[in-house]
């Protein structure tokens, strides 16, 4: 039985690959996607998981989708689109080694997620259901999303989000506020990080911002990432810090994908709702979650760096 249904984009990042000895840039086709990054974690650790989206009916959706499956995730519910192709992200590496994205999106297949879409029966069937901000950036998929999240809701499907800001996909700042705040109402576990806390809360500290989140927004469990640092964690009842774990990083493509992995893992091992947590037990869930984001970050790209659950029991008794 599927336990972990997510919801999201799913498209190719383009990242740089060398020169040709014509002296052109190459790139490696990688499939992105936070939520599925995110079932891959899971599923590496035994966990059955399902998505949701839509791609192009060309050769990077049928390469996508073999990708998850190869990752024993279902795809019974990604969807083909006949008319729109699959979304492309380009991926420039500044000379310092950071980031940026350019999305060929207009309109890419992962947007084109449709209301009607949406299987009830396999949200109702689920343990968690995890999503981000990228489907609620445009229409038909903003609405999906909320069907989605209404179907959680009415069956008692606890709710994970990241948000997952990614500024130029928004038409204006405002609109990905609001967007994203509409979609934390909805939010059991919410994961952030320190830029989205102070976009969402114009608050730079942890504490304050995180109360924040959750006394508006009904949040049950706030996780704040903090890279190398680890995490910063709040419940109704009590919060605090987890330092991370010292690893030689690689590329830290994917560290947040895994850490919200790790987080459910162990909310599905706990066997019980996050509104009900000890502090000893979200002690756990931080602690597991660092080390699964800490490992994805020794080797390159979303999806092949997450760890096995050897790897993470390895590394967690690196503190012991
Ligand atoms: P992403 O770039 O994947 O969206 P993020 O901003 O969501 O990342 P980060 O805070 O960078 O998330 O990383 C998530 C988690 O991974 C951290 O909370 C930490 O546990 C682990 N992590 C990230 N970077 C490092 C690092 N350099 N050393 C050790 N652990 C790390």
């Amino acid at each position: 039985v599927n336990r972990v249904t997510a919801l999201g984009e799913l498209l190719i990042d383009f990242t740089p690959s060398g020169y040709s000895d014509k002296g052109h840039g190459l790139f490696e086709t990688n499939p992105g996607g936070a939520p599925a990054n995110v079932l891959v974690a899971l599923s590496n650790f035994d966990i059955q998981t399902s998505f949701i989206g839509k791609v192009g009916n060309d050769q990077f959706g049928h390469f996508l989708k073999n990708g998850l499956e190869q990752n024993k995730i279902d795809t019974t519910n990604l969807l083909f689109s006949d008319q729109v192709n699959t979304t492309l992200a380009f991926v420039h590496l500044d000379p310092t080694g950071d980031r940026s994205f350019h999305f060929y999106r207009n309109p890419g297949a992962d947007i084109m997620l449709m209301e009607e879409d949406i299987n009830e029966e396999l949200i109702q069937q689920s343990e968690i259901f995890h999503f981000g901000s990228l489907s609620l950036t445009h229409e038909p998929a903003a609405t999906a999303t909320f069907k989605a999240l209404e179907y959680a809701k009415k069956h008692n499907v606890m709710i994970s989000y990241d948000p997952n800001l990614r500024i130029p996909l928004w038409d204006s700042l405002d609109r990905a506020k609001d967007m994203i705040l509409k979609g934390l109402k909805y939010a059991d576990i919410v994961k952030l990080s320190k830029e989205e806390l102070v976009f969402l809360t114009g608050n730079e500290e942890l504490e304050k911002g995180t109360e924040i989140i959750q006394s508006q927004y009904g949040c049950s469990v706030v996780f704040v990432t903090l890279g190398p640092e680890g995490c910063f964690y709040r419940s109704k009842s009590h919060s605090g810090k987890t330092s991370g774990f010292h690893v030689e990083v690689v590329d830290t493509t994917g560290a947040g994908d895994a850490f919200v992995g790790g987080a459910l893992y162990k909310v599905l091992e706990l066997n019980k709702h996050v509104n009900v947590l000890h502090r000893t037990e979200l002690i756990e869930i931080v602690t597991f979650a660092n080390a699964v984001g800490a490992l994805a970050t020794t080797k390159k790209g979303g999806i092949p760096s997450m760890p096995s659950k050897e790897e993470v029991e390895k590394m967690l008794l690196t503190k012991c």
